[in-house]
Parts: structure tokens; sequence; C-alpha cells
């Protein structure tokens, strides 16, 4: 039977080239395969990237707005046996539960690749949602500049670490913004220098 299964970490763990192995490793054995790709997330259009330069396309971007079970999405997967998510964060609490649906009833594959927390260490609502509904979870680790377990991407614009704005700023939509994994206690004294968030 199929089930829906989560890849997720902070940045830099791998979770694209993983995604891409995953592709090819599917098409090769002539599995049939679709990429998907929440539509708010604007690095590489329509194409998925990662951060050492290979890069695939991708078949079907997902506004916020879409559901996943009507028949305008629902007929590009429907003779599908695997549903690839990148950057599955930025699903919908009801995506999730749509796709979730979609691997048990109608028994297709679905594979999410997210990151866990936003850059004040909250879970989004896509990758909590997953964390809740996958059958399958691994976790992807990094390790920080000190040498610790990465549990946080944190926000750097200009070089100076932050602590506030809107949740969604995607790197290299503008230039100055940067996301760092950092572990608990670089995260503490950098980003919150050394303050309990208000
Ligand atoms: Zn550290």
């Amino acid at each position: 039977m199929a089930k829906l299964t989560l890849y997720y970490g902070t940045m830099e763990t791998g979770k694209t080239t993983k995604l891409i192995q995953d592709h090819y490793n599917y098409s090769k054995y002539l599995l049939k395969v679709i990429l998907l790709k929440p539509k708010v997330d604007t690095k590489g259009g329509s194409t998925v990237v990662t951060r050492i330069g290979e890069n695939i396309k991708c078949d079907l971007l997902i506004p916020k707005t879409a559901n996943l079970l009507s028949k305008k999405y629902f007929d590009k997967y429907k003779y599908m046996q695997f549903i690839l998510v990148d950057e599955a964060q930025f699903l919908t609490k009801r995506q999730v539960n749509e796709l979730w649906f979609i691997a048990h009833k109608y028994n297709i594959n679905v594979v999410c690749y997210s990151l866990k927390s936003n850059f004040k260490g909250d879970l989004f609502e896509g990758s909590s949602q997953l964390l809740a509904r996958s059958d399958e979870k691994h976790e992807l680790t990094v390790n920080c500049s000190c040498g610790k377990t990465a549990m946080f991407n944190a926000r750097r614009v200009n070089g100076k670490y932050i602590y506030d704005g809107k949740e969604v700023v995607i790197d290299g939509a503008y230039e100055n913004v940067e996301y760092i994994p950092l572990c608990s206690d670089c995260y503490l004294s950098f980003v919150l220098n050394g303050k309990m968030p208000k």
C-alpha cells in the first residue's frame, strides 16, 4: 500500500538533492513520477534547484488556494505511482491532509521534502501537519559551524542576524537575505543575544 513519507530538516541538509536522486531512481525503473512545488517558493521559478547547482523541471506548481483533490489537479497525477513535493513546508494544512488522503485512498505514494521550522524556530503550517500525518518520517541533519547539530534556520540580512520580519522571505529573492543553519547555543547567542524571545 502507498504511504505519505516526509524528509525534513534545516537548510543545507540535502533535501532537494535527495529529491533529485529519488526522482532519478524512480524514473530509471520506469515508475510514473510527478514533481510538485508550492507556488510561494519563487526560487528558480518552476525549476527545482539545489544549492550545489543541480536542477530539475517541476511538473506542477501548487497555489495556496489549490484543492489537490479537484479534477484540475487530480487528473495530472491519478495514474502516477509517486508524487514528490519540494519545499513542502509551504503547503497548507488542508493540502497536507489531501495528500494523505490521495496516498491512502488512491494508493499513490507521496514523498514530501520540507524545512522543519522558520527563522524564528517555529514549525511552518505545512511541516507541522506533515509531522502529524506522515506514515514515515526521516530527519536530515547538518552541523552548525561550531560542530553541533543545527536546529535553526537563522535569517541574516546584510550579514546581520535578525529575529523580526515576515515568515516567508525567500533567499535569493533579495540579494541581502540568507539563511544559516545554527545549533541551539549559537542561535541563542547570535540571534537572540542570550535573551528569551518575546
Ligand atoms: Zn553552533
